[in-house]
């Protein structure tokens, strides 16, 4: 069927059976699972989606999409035209527990990753395809050079898998970036809970300039000696935040807060 594919959509469409199949495996389907599907496109993966036993919803935002969906999936899925960052997540989520498998429109990445880690409890496993470069990010971890504020906001959250690469070529029309597939699984061991704010504030203002030490970035807070004294502060201050694991900065926020009024 002749479609005109629409960029502000990021319409990227797979056709490589091969890759899909992969997808679909790591999505570890069970039987009765409710299992969301962001952008099915022309449904390249939901052909597949559907032979599994499931129940199925589909989120497509674009008008012209939809009677083509209807036509193949009526009475086999739920068919939500709706743009997946407008919808009421809490209300769609309550007490269920879904699996999302998506090859995400690379524009809506960010605040994608935002919704599902507000509501991270709410899934059981996350299959997504996204621009290679943000896929890195979100998976790596504390002194590579992908390491940054996306990976501790959305390891904080879920554990992370970086499963594998699509070049360009497997979509239609293909992207001008390279693309990779994740999985993300929530985790058990949240145990961190009280002044949020001031901790992604901390994560944030530790990265603010890469090449410069924490004593450095977080001269913005003016603290105390008793935080800047090497002997007394548990995270050494001439390290680069591009070196500290969570359970590290989580320290260094709670000494901090020990001294001051954070
Ligand atoms: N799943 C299909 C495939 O793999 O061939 C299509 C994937 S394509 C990269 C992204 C899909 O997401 C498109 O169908 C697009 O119309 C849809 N889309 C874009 N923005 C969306 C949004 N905010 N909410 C729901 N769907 C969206």
């Amino acid at each position: 069927m002749s479609y005109k594919h629409k960029k502000r959509f990021g319409q990227h469409f797979l056709n490589d059976n091969e890759i899909l199949e992969k997808i679909i495996s790591y999505a570890d389907l069970r039987e009765n699972d409710t299992v969301w599907e962001i952008g099915p496109g022309m449904g390249a993966l939901t052909d597949k989606l559907i032979q599994n036993n499931i129940r199925l919803n589909l989120f497509e935002i674009d008008n012209d999409l939809i009677p083509i969906l209807k036509t193949k999936y009526s009475n086999k899925c739920n068919i939500i035209h709706q743009d997946i960052l407008k919808i009421n997540w809490q209300q769609e989520l309550e007490n269920k527990i879904v699996k999302i498998v998506s090859n995400l429109p690379y524009q809506i990445s960010s605040p994608f990753l935002y919704k599902i880690s507000e509501n991270y409890n709410s899934f059981e496993t996350v299959v997504i395809m996204l621009q290679k470069e943000v896929a890195k990010r979100i998976c790596s971890t504390s002194g590579k050079k992908d390491y940054g504020v996306l990976s501790l906001k959305i390891q904080f959250f879920f554990n992370t898998e970086y499963l594998f690469e699509v070049p360009p070529e497997k979509f239609t029309p293909p992207p001008e970036v390279n693309s990779s597939v994740i999985k993300l699984t929530p985790r058990k061991d949240i145990k961190f809970s009280y002044n949020t704010k001031f901790f992604w504030q901390l994560v944030e203002n530790s990265f603010r300039n890469r090449r410069k030490t924490l004593r450095n970035n977080l001269k913005i807070y003016a603290l105390p000696k008793e935080i800047l004294n090497s002997d007394t502060c548990p995270i050494d201050l001439n390290r680069r935040g591009e070196t500290l694991s969570e359970e590290e900065f989580i320290t260094l926020h709670n000494f901090i807060c020990k001294f001051t009024s954070c």
